[in-house]
């Protein structure tokens, strides 16, 4: 949770701030609010400790839980997982492409195939202005038409009426200006830029000349990454996100140009479910020592925490469990070898280096394990 103000800002009129978050008195009659999203906690942080002094540029990222008081729905929860990134320090395009070429590349990983990224560009806060004004003198004449979300919206945020789900608002921004329109020599510069970068890296994108996203913060890029996979449901955006130059100072910090984005873990697992797509394997062990009494399990103890100091992975078993049982728990644990001592082994100070894959024993001097390994692994 945050204090709410981290949120709820003067002049802000997003949806999320207006109606979408958990907000409650503590004890000391502060104003919480559970976080509805990523990024204005971490910019918080991020002035609070004062980052910006230590680093021309700033990359983060962020895992956890977000909570927002939206009618449930497919592909939509009240709390939710998001994963993501934030770059804090210049607004220089060369950055805006490598964050995206990220965010492509988080879906590539996956393996998911039907996704398709949307770029828009707001332009900076010159052209975003002049585009509002535009776009707000369009609709004021249909204000009685609109939905009533949109009627409120026009006053406080009318971008957001842009990329409105709701069939009136659809119909009545069919013909209304875009943000593209209205982007100065800068903006347009910055743009084109980004798209070059992304056209050199082979990443594939489409221009949604209608994408503005719910947060009113962004200001030059915005972009979404959607699936397009039969059976998804309406709720298709799997991550989004874009640049922030004015977020820093609005929250009490020196001007700080940044960007970021956020996936949302459960769209992201439907979508693999729906393609079929497994997931990796969890991260095997490299080492399990399988031993049969005290002294070997000291030695095993030892060894282990070397293996620990030298950046491997491994385990051991604290009951005196027979071979076979052993044995099973380092397959469940994936061990890629298995070190086993008896008491033989404890009296002449060697180990016996097993591969469980090829099934490969070898023994040797227990001084020897750890380069062993490194020469296996
Ligand atoms: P946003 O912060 O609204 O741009 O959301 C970024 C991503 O978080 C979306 O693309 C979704 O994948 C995910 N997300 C947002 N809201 C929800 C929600 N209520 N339930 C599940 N996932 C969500």
């Amino acid at each position: 949770m945050e204090y709410s103000d981290v949120f709820h800002r003067e002049n802000e009129g997003s949806d999320m701030v207006t109606k979408e978050t958990y907000n409650f008195k503590d004890k000391g009659d502060r104003n919480l609010t559970l976080r509805p999203e990523g990024t204005a906690g971490v910019i918080r942080s991020f002035i609070e400790n004062k980052l910006y002094a230590q680093n021309d540029l700033t990359k983060l990222f962020y895992i956890g839980p977000n909570f927002r008081y939206e009618r449930p729905q497919k592909g939509r929860f009240r709390q939710f997982m998001q994963f993501g990134v934030e770059a804090l320090g210049t607004n220089n395009p060369y950055l805006d492409a490598e964050v995206l070429a990220l965010a492509y590349e988080t879906i590539r990983g996956l393996g998911l195939k039907g996704v398709v990224v949307k770029i828009n560009s707001l332009g900076n806060d010159a052209s975003k202005a002049a585009y509002k004004e535009a776009l707000y003198n369009y609709l004021l004449p249909y204000k009685d038409q609109l939905s009533e979300d949109s009627q409120v919206r026009l006053e406080k945020n009318p971008l957001r009426i842009l990329d409105s789900k709701v069939p009136v608002d659809k119909e009545i921004t069919k013909n209304a200006p875009l943000p593209l329109e209205y982007l100065d020599e800068e903006s347009r510069n910055s743009f084109e830029t980004i798209t070059r970068l992304l056209d050199q890296a082979k990443i594939p994108y489409a221009l949604d000349r209608k994408l503005v996203r719910g947060l009113d913060y962004y200001s030059h890029i915005v972009f979404e990454i959607q699936a397009e996979i039969e059976g998804f449901g309406s709720q298709n955006a799997l991550g989004g996100g874009g640049r922030y130059d004015n977020l820093v100072s609005e929250l009490g910090g020196p001007k700080t140009p940044g960007i970021g984005f956020a996936f949302g873990m459960e769209r992201l697992l439907n979508a693999l479910e729906i393609e079929g797509r497994e997931l990796a394997p969890e991260p095997s062990l490299d080492a399990f020592f399988v031993t049969f009494d005290e002294k070997s399990k000291d030695l095993a103890f030892n060894l282990q925490n070397e293996l620990r100091v030298h950046g491997f992975s491994s385990d051991l078993n604290y009951t005196n469990k027979n071979f076979k049982s052993q044995l099973k728990e380092a397959l469940n644990h994936r061990a890629k070898f298995l070190v086993i001592i008896g008491e033989n082994e404890v009296n002449e100070g060697v180990v016996n280096l097993k591969n469980t894959s090829t099934e490969e024993q070898i023994k040797i001097r227990k001084e020897e394990l750890v380069n062993k390994l490194k020469e296996l692994l």
